[in-house]
């Protein structure tokens, strides 16, 4: 009999038979989620022997809820997820037309995912832009509901926009222009302290060798600066004894058995990914920011295709980070790692790692063997292309 995983504030139980939502997406997220579900199915069933087994429950979000109850986004999809703690989803089509949100940035903001994190590293044979892809492993914890993201901003020429600026200017001798856009970058201690908490549990959990805090404090101080202060306020307080901060180590003390907290400005770090990837393990940073920096190291490894992700709060939601690819919809030909990746994160969440590493590692094999999906098969040499579906059988028969 399936069961509900329980979530508290402390963490999430979860039983051998849990109930797991997902949403199946638009555009090619029904093909990769039925080639994705099997390879997870097939891992739990072989790292357990049918002692663990996940029961499936679909719930509903674009293209399919719209033509089923009318919303693209219906109240029950949210309180299921809360209802059931862990969901994974496929890729959604982002409406276009006045007044619609992106169904992705709803969805973290109505259930707070306040960490969007990410992990890139390379798998052998993939295609690279860069000399050593290898170097780059790294898990990147970006802050999902504040910063210039948090939606609060007016058109030049608004009401609301003339109004601010006119506040703006006339109390504190500022001289914005008066048809200019305004956005407005809210950045708290809260929000700051509760992602710089959850990537250093993750580091102490996995082992990581250092944290690293990317801002743009020196320009923007109240936001940016505080982001960095705030992350070390965090670590001092709550993980003195796990932490050395770098500065300290210049000073002479040891790093040993310690985890390193750096710090690096924004510009500098793009740098520092392409030139020296293997000082870096674990990236905290501003909404903003993150968004830039994911797509720039996925790049770096081989692009989006290969890139999972989860929005995690007290609820998680496991996505993959590419959209939904409308003119490859119902061809069985696309890349279904990204969603399978992600559920690689998913299983690791629920403490299910034995399933995760059978995953991991049937991929790297499925790759190294060189039996890949259309678009990896164009960077590689040698390459047998597979569909979507057989690439997951590949991936099955190699766990
Ligand atoms: P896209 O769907 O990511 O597709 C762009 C290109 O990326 C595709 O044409 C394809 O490249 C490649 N690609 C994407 N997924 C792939 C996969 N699984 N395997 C292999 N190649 C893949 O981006 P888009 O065309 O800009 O967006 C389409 C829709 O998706 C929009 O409605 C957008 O709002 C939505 N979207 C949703 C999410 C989400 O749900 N998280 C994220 C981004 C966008 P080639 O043409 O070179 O083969």
């Amino acid at each position: 009999m399936a069961e509900k995983i329980t979530v508290t504030e402390d963490g999430i139980t979860v039983p051998d038979n849990p109930y797991v939502c997902y949403i199946e997406g638009d555009g090619i997220g029904p093909d990769i989620w039925k080639a994705s579900v099997r390879v997870f199915d097939a891992a739990v069933e072989k790292a357990y022997n049918g002692a663990k087994k996940i029961e499936w429950k679909e719930i509903l979000a674009g293209e399919k809820a719209k033509s089923a109850t009318g919303s693209y986004l219906p109240d029950d999809t949210i309180s299921a997820i809360k209802e059931y703690g862990v969901a994974i989803k496929g890729p959604l089509t982002t409406p276009v037309g006045g007044g619609i949100r992106s169904l992705n940035v709803t969805l973290r903001q109505k259930l707070d995912l306040f960490a969007c994190v990410r992990p890139v590293r390379y798998f052998q044979g993939v295609g690279s832009p860069v000399k050593e892809p290898e170097k780059l492993n790294i898990v990147i914890f970006r802050e999902n509901t504040e910063d210039v993201y948090a939606g609060i901003e007016w058109e030049a020429g608004s009401v609301e926009a003339r109004k601010v600026i006119t506040f703006l200017n006339e109390n504190f001798n500022k001289s914005i222009i008066s048809e200019s856009g305004i956005g407005i970058k809210p950045i708290s201690e809260f929000g700051t302290r509760r992602l710089m908490r959850m990537a250093l549990n993750f580091a102490v959990k996995n082992s990581k060798k250092s944290v690293t805090i990317v801002h743009k404090g020196n320009i923007m101080k109240f936001t940016e600066g505080a982001f960095s202060k705030w992350c070390y306020k965090e670590a001092e307080e709550n993980f003195r004894d796990k932490i050395v901060k770098e500065s300290e180590i210049w000073a002479g003390a040891s790093a040993d058995g310690k985890i390193i907290i750096k710090d690096r400005i924004a510009d500098a770090m793009f740098q520092q990914i392409l030139l020296r990837p293997d000082e870096y393990d674990v990236i905290v940073t501003p909404n903003l920011n993150g968004d830039y920096l994911s797509d720039a190291a996925a790049a770096q490894v081989g692009g989006l295709g290969m890139a999972p992700g989860a929005n995690i709060g007290k609820y998680a939601l496991f996505e993959a980070t590419h959209g939904t690819a409308p003119k490859y919809a119902g061809l069985d030909k696309v890349n279904p790692s990204s969603v399978i990746l992600s559920g690689v994160m998913m299983l690791e969440h629920m403490g299910w790692n034995e399933a995760a590493a059978l995953i991991t590692a049937g991929i790297e094999k499925t790759i190294a063997q060189k039996t890949v999906t259309y678009d990896l098969a164009r960077q590689m040499e040698g390459a047998a292309e597979v569909s979507c579906s057989q690439y997951a059988d590949k991936i099955i028969e190699n766990l």
